[in-house]
């Protein structure tokens, strides 16, 4: 369990003024305001920025805290990935992300991030089943296309978590474990992050719960993680916010992602011999 000054929370600009512990991730459509604004603030808590407006001009930031991660969130990836072209700037002194939701048409947004040199994480939710074809395309894009030089999350931290026999949790490969992330919204109102903002475990979710007791409500109520050969690379996250989502596709991607690192692991060990 890690205490508040330990804490990671995302907060909206004009909100910092009511944090002074722990670290943040602060997120604006104001990329001026920004800068002018963290001038005076101490740097070392700041962990990343978000830019939730890809209409808005990001030079302010571009020699502005020089190796500082800056992300780049999509709404919707199908009609705003052309606005990722205008922040191709920020790589000379960031290392930029595009944080991309798995809405229809998002395998476009993930090419042109990645023809970029941006980093991809995927917003994944509980994905339609109509969404899990297009995320086993991104999947085998980001297996088998040479042009990918940037991580595409979670594929790329499972996959290492298969490859090394050492699972990581999504919870970890997409920076959201519940006893480390929080988050702020607009009005100042604070909840769980991301999935456990809206969740129905919500108001049984104390500030800085112990992940482990999180895990053990959800395989309470989830037959079907109890049985899971992914739990250890999954523990639990596609069953938030609705317990009752169905894992067969999500299931499917594992299982792809599992045969890469095995596929990837035997010739290895080959080429070794
Ligand atoms: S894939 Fe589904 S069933 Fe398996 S551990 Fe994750 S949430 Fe549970």
């Amino acid at each position: 369990m890690l205490s508040e000054s330990e804490t990671i929370y995302h907060i909206p600009l004009h909100q910092l003024p009511a944090y002074r512990h722990g670290y943040w991730i602060l997120r604006t459509g104001e990329p001026a305001v920004l800068a002018a604004t963290l001038a005076e603030e101490n740097p070392e808590r700041l962990v990343a920025v978000q830019l939730w407006d890809l209409e808005a001009d990001s030079e302010p930031l571009n020699a502005w805290a020089s190796g500082l991660p800056v992300e780049l969130v999509l709404g919707d990836p199908a009609t705003e990935y052309p606005s990722l072209y205008r922040h191709s700037n920020l790589l000379d002194h960031h290392p930029v992300s595009a944080v991309v939701p798995v809405r229809p048409g998002f395998l476009k947004a993930v090419k042109v991030a990645v023809s970029l040199d941006f980093a991809v994480r995927l917003d994944i939710g509980q994905p339609d089943p109509l969404l899990i074809e297009e995320l086993l395309a991104t999947l085998d894009f980001y297996l088998h296309q040479p042009s990918v030089g940037q991580p595409i999350e979670f594929f790329h931290g499972t996959l290492l978590g298969f490859y090394h026999d050492q699972p990581l949790s999504l919870w970890t490969v997409l920076g959201e474990e519940p006893q480390a992330v929080r988050f702020v919204a607009d009005d100042g109102v604070e909840s769980g992050y991301g999935r456990l903002a809206t969740t129905d475990f919500a108001p049984t979710i104390e500030p800085m719960a112990d992940f482990e007791s999180l895990l053990d409500r959800v395989l309470a109520t989830a037959q079907e993680c109890r049985n899971c050969e992914f739990l250890h690379s999954c523990s639990g996250y596609f069953k938030w916010p609705l317990a009752d989502y169905d894992c067969a596709g999500v299931k499917r991607v594992f299982g792809q992602v599992r045969t890469a690192a095995l596929d990837l692991r035997r010739d290895i060990e080959a080429a070794r011999a």
